[in-house]
């Protein structure tokens, strides 16, 4: 069995689930490619003193209306009761922090808000971005919500790179999406590393590949090597987000990019 739980000193990190979705690869890769691709979602649960923080929320209840019909999600359990299977309650999570506003990442934190007593963060560059899109984009429509929740005190913009609890660094890493962040857990040479978007399954960690969901592809791929060569440094458990199988791996560099070895239990 893939193993999802790490200790990294006094912090404890659960890799959850949110089910899967299914959808062409041309949405992800740009073009119309007729193959069907899988993707997981696996937000994760970091545990440091009193903070117990959720990174990335999944779709949420439902997909949103824009997806319907290119994108089919499939799950027996949701991310609130993997959740409740590792010990918690919505009401538990103090702080959410959003990759960035694509709606496999937000959904459970905003679309409905979920966690009574967290504050959900994202990067005000990702939220100026989002607000730049067309009126279709489905990166676009999360933009209000947010700042609506800023104006009721439970959303913050973040602006920059920033420990946001102690042994939980934020780090802007863009290219997917303006301002997208990513996030290193832990504390001197005992990290693990959640990349979200930036190489969100195994297939990513080829740097060549360029996502035709990418904002800035270049910059995607100068990020993505730069971040995969510190996470080969520090032997850094990386987490995978959209990974079905495979999701927490090491990181070794080789010829034609990187690879991930998987840890197991
Ligand atoms: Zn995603």
């Amino acid at each position: 069995m893939a193993k999802n739980t790490l200790n990294l000193g006094d912090i404890t990190v659960h890799i959850l689930d949110d089910g899967q979705f299914i959808t062409d690869a041309g949405n992800l890769f740009g073009g119309s490619r007729k193959a069907r691709i899988r993707g997981a979602m696996r937000p994760v649960l970091v545990h440091s003193g009193d903070a117990l923080v959720l990174l990335d929320a999944g779709f949420g209840p439902e997909l949103p209306k824009s997806l319907e019909g290119r994108y089919e999600l499939r799950r027996e359990k949701d991310l609130l009761d993997h959740l409740e299977d590792a010990g918690h309650t919505p009401e538990d999570v103090t702080h959410v922090l959003l990759s960035h506003l694509d709606p496999d990442h937000v959904g459970w934190a905003l679309r409905p808000r979920s966690f009574p007593n967290a504050t959900v963060y994202a990067q005000s560059a990702a939220i100026e971005e989002a607000k730049s899109l067309p009126e279709s984009s489905s990166r676009r429509e999360i933009a209000p919500i947010f700042e609506k929740g800023v104006e009721e005190g439970w959303c913050e913009a973040l602006d920059g790179d920033t420990e946001v609890v102690p042994g939980l660094r934020a780090e802007i890493r863009s290219g997917h999406a303006e301002g997208h962040q990513i996030f290193w857990i832990g504390t001197g040479d005992d990290l693990a590393l959640f990349t979200a978007d930036l190489a969100p399954a195994k297939i990513w960690l080829d740097p060549d590949l360029i996502a035709g969901v990418d904002t800035d592809p270049e910059a995607a791929r100068k990020n993505r090597i730069e971040v995969l060569t510190q996470a080969e440094e520090h032997d850094a458990p990386t987490i995978l987000y959209h990974e079905p199988k495979d999701f927490l791996v090491r990181i070794r560099r080789k010829d034609d990019g990187f690879e991930g070895i998987p840890l197991e239990e």
